[in-house]
């Protein structure tokens, strides 16, 4: 299966940050077992419902594929009760046969084995190549464990113009070997580049800027030096700068939680066009301005903006109740997933202090 990697808007896996396949036509397999129910027995899913990363799914979504899979599905269902066999039980080797001889797979696919755990060497030569071939991280963020001390050692050795590329992955696996190179990236840049705005259909290639990236990063080192280097960003922000400007420093302060980015964060909220775009009534989203109205790309832009640094607002310990109050009044909006997402953010803020893991084991710092 395979594509140009159409995304419909923003990628949110750390990789994506640091490498994007961009317009690159990319083929991918998708095992099996991507269609077993974990702990249930007799049930195939096929179509959008099988298991992948949200990133991975432009890759997989597209109809020709859903319908190849769905074939493949059906006549692996067909197996197990023609057989009296579990779904997770049949002969993969025979389906991938019939499959081969109809052109729903590859020839070579039969062949191919679990490409998983990347053998040693591999690693150590993604992390040789990582300055000039930045999709090696790919095989560094597979293998977080082994890439690491092999990141910290290429860290300390690499000239000057290399460490970035290493202090970025490091970062990005919340090591905070590469503070200082960070630190300086984002002290020295004197002004935003030029970001990423919301877009939704025809989305290719990367959703942050080169400064972005950095903020990010710089968050994820979990180094309070990093507070007043951002907060002197955010600062530079208003409703006219990009919306990956504005994503990139919600993201980096709400994973630092430090309570003082709190005023800072209220201040940008404060700020005219920033917040008030909750479409809470069919009334508010008839009457939008905006061509396109609740679905046009400049009121979704607008909303998650919102969203984003209410959520970072929260996170770091709210101001004068500023960012719940943002978040509760998300709880209302028409838009589903917004209302949700706003939900669950309060709901985990409750769960963790009580002093239990969030439902589902999901950390509310880690979405988006
Ligand atoms: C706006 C948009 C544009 C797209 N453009 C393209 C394009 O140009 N080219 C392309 O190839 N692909 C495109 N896609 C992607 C592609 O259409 C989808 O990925 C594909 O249709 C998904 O197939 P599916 O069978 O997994 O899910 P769906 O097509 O969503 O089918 C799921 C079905 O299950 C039904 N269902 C849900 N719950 C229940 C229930 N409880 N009981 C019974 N039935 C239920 C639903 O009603 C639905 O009919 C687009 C998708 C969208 C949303």
């Amino acid at each position: 299966m395979g594509g140009a990697y159409d995304t419909h808007g923003y990628t949110v896996d750390p990789f994506m940050d640091v490498a994007h396949p961009n317009t690159a036509s990319l083929i991918v397999n998708v095992p099996y077992r991507c269609l077993l129910a974990k702990g249930i027995e007799g049930i195939l899913v096929t179509g959008l419902g099988m298991s992948a990363h949200r990133d991975a799914l432009p890759l997989v979504r597209i109809q020709p594929d859903m319908q190849n899979m769905g074939y493949a599905t059906g006549t692996a269902a067909a197996v197990a009760a023609k057989t009296g066999t579990l779904v997770r039980n049949i002969d993969l080797s025979q389906l991938q046969k019939h499959l081969v001889e109809i052109g729903n797979l590859p020839a070579k696919v039969p062949g191919q084995s679990d490409s998983y755990p990347l053998p040693a060497d591999q690693v150590a030569a993604a992390v040789a190549a990582l300055p000039k071939r930045p999709l090696a991280a790919s095989v560094l963020f597979a293998q977080k464990d082994e890439a690491l001390p092999l990141l910290k050692k290429a860290y300390a050795a690499a000239a000057e113009s290399d460490r970035l590329s290493y202090a970025l992955v490091l970062a990005m696996m919340d090591d905070p070997t590469g503070t200082e190179t960070l630190l300086a990236e984002v002290q020295g840049a004197k002004r935003w580049d030029a970001g990423w705005n919301y877009k939704g259909m025809g989305q290719f290639g990367r959703a942050m800027s080169p400064l972005d990236v950095c903020v990010v990063a710089l968050g994820r080192t979990h180094d309070r030096r990093a507070v007043p280097v951002l907060v002197e960003k955010l600062r530079l922000l208003s409703a006219a700068d990009a919306f990956s400007h504005h994503r990139a420093i919600g993201l980096a302060l709400e994973t630092l939680g430090d309570p003082a980015a709190a005023a800072p964060l209220a201040e940008l909220l404060a700020r005219p066009g920033i917040a008030g775009h909750v479409h809470g009534t069919l009334a508010t989203a008839v009457q939008s301005e905006t061509p396109g109205g609740t679905n046009s790309e400049q009121t979704r832009r607008e909303s998650i903006r919102e969203l984003l640094l209410a959520r970072a607002l929260f996170h770091c310990g709210d101001r004068e109740g500023l960012g719940r109050k943002i978040l509760e009044s998300y709880t209302h909006d028409l838009r589903g997933h917004l209302a949700r997402h706003a939900q669950a953010v309060l709901d985990a803020a409750q769960v963790m202090s009580r002093g239990r893991p969030a439902p589902n084991g999901e950390g509310i710092q880690k979405t988006e």
